[in-house]
């Protein structure tokens, strides 16, 4: 048995866990978890743990409905909270989903990324991400279609004088760091009740387990402080959304391959064909990156979200921004994808992500102009002027971009990109034929 499998048996026996908690993501970017006795873990390293997939979103089929989930010991940590209430301790694994013959599930989201970073490794690259999520702290969770009560009044920055949001971050924070997952920064952000905490980076495979595991953590500690912690892209209609922006960067060795010395913006060429990939993929992409009916809510002018697929420095109004607070240090070189929401399932958007920047790597495209201007401030018209491509400007208009995509049905694979694509457009049609207050209050005067 290899030495990781024998520090985590040996880790269970040692400090007295109860439950190991088996973990893994479905398509949609639910979390899931079986818990086993430490005792079965042993077996569940040789075999796996079988499981019915058929009722898991994204692994229904039904000749594949006996799944076998494989623990992947170097994801092995204990969870922090349950000795704090005199509980004995849980742990958790994340893991691999197996077909019954042992080969890859081609539903299971990690898979997905891990063919992404392969391809990545087959062109001599490491990928690297740091996200900084956002999220909203409110006081209750109303399931009925009430607006939801923001837990605080701060705003950007703020250090609020009353205890929810100063406590909060500092718990969730220690708990996210018993866990292996450092935090580099956080803050108050925006809108009233909502929070930024940026993850420090780490390898694109981890970080995509960790955003797993900081949803989580995030919830259970908003419970502890008597809040709640949401996701949703845009809870609120009159302020801001919840943005996941995602720093990337390539590694050639140790070297950052974004990363250009004599480059007056000091990035590379690799870097521009990334940028460039990323812009012009960036529609069909948009569905994965942004896979909710919600998620179009934030893609609005204002509110410092992207709405144009352009590019620029300290440019907020971009769909990509290279970060030049840390010019000198070659090895931070990296973009910030400004798309993504705290609500998307980062196995999946970190692969098509990786996917658009490597394609423009491979064929070499050339970086468009910088985005100077606001373009919130701009007219429709001089957008399309100045050649600004517009986001998709809703998931109907995403899935029409994603259905014509051979890249991105080439990075799910053929069964995540039909089921996909089936869950989304009926989402669609089920929102679509609702009707909703703001035409009751428009419309019903008519
Ligand atoms: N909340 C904004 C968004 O939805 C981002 C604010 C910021 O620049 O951090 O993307
Ligand atoms: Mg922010
Ligand atoms: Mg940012």
């Amino acid at each position: 048995m290899d030495r990781q499998k024998e520090f985590v048996l040996r880790t269970l026996e040692e400090r007295d866990i109860r439950f190991v908690r088996l973990w893994f993501t479905d398509v949609l970017g639910y979390l899931k978890s079986v818990a086993i006795a430490p005792a079965e873990l042993e077996g569940a390293f040789e075999e796996g743990i079988g499981f019915d997939g058929s009722a898991i979103e994204g692994f229904a089929r039904v000749s594949e409905a006996d799944m076998v989930a494989m623990p992947d010991p170097s994801t092995f940590q204990i969870l922090p909270w349950s000795t704090s209430k005199g509980h004995q301790h849980s742990a958790r694994m994340f893991c691999d989903i197996a077909m019954p013959d042992g080969s890859p599930s081609w539903a299971d989201p990690r898979h997905v990324l891990r063919r992404q970073l392969n391809k990545a490794a087959d062109l001599g690259f490491s990928c690297y991400v740091h996200p900084e999520i956002e999220f909203f702290l409110i006081e209750n969770a109303p399931l009925d279609g009430r607006a939801p009560k923001p837990a605080d009044n701060g705003g950007f920055f703020d250090q609020a004088v009353h205890d929810t949001a100063p406590n909060f971050r500092r718990h969730a924070i220690d708990a996210l760091e018993s866990m292996g997952i450092s935090v580099e920064f956080s803050h108050h952000e925006g809108a009233p009740g909502q929070q930024e905490i940026d993850l420090r980076y780490a390898d694109a495979l981890s970080m995509a387990d960790n955003v797993m595991t900081f949803r989580y953590v995030v919830k259970e500690v908003a419970i502890e402080e008597g809040v709640r912690a949401t996701f949703m892209p845009k809870p609120f209609s009159n302020h801001p959304g919840s943005g996941m922006h995602t720093h990337m960067s390539l590694f050639e060795g140790e070297t950052n391959a974004f990363h250009d010395a004599d480059d007056p913006m000091q990035l590379s060429k690799t870097a521009k064909s990334f940028i460039a990939g990323i812009i012009e993929h960036s529609g069909e992409i948009s569905a994965i990156t942004n896979q909710w009916v919600n998620s179009y809510k934030r893609l609005i002018h204002g509110g410092e979200a992207p709405t144009a697929a352009s590019w620029g420095r300290s440019n907020r109004s971009a769909l990509v921004r290279v970060p030049m607070y840390t010019p000198s240090k070659s090895s931070s070189r990296r973009v910030e994808i400004r798309s993504p929401d705290s609500a998307c399932n980062p196995y999946l958007a970190f692969a098509v992500l990786l996917a658009a920047g490597l394609r423009g790597i491979e064929k070499g495209y050339e970086l468009p102009p910088e985005a100077e201007d606001d373009v919130w401030s701009l007219t429709a018209a001089e957008r399309r002027a100045m050649g600004y491509k517009e986001m998709p400007g809703s998931l109907n208009d995403a899935l029409a971009q994603m259905e014509r995509s051979e890249l991105v049905a080439e990075a799910l694979g053929e069964h995540v990109f039909d089921f996909f694509l089936r869950n989304k457009r009926r989402e669609w049609e089920e929102y679509r034929s609702h009707v909703t207050p703001f035409e009751l209050r428009e419309y019903l005067g008519l």
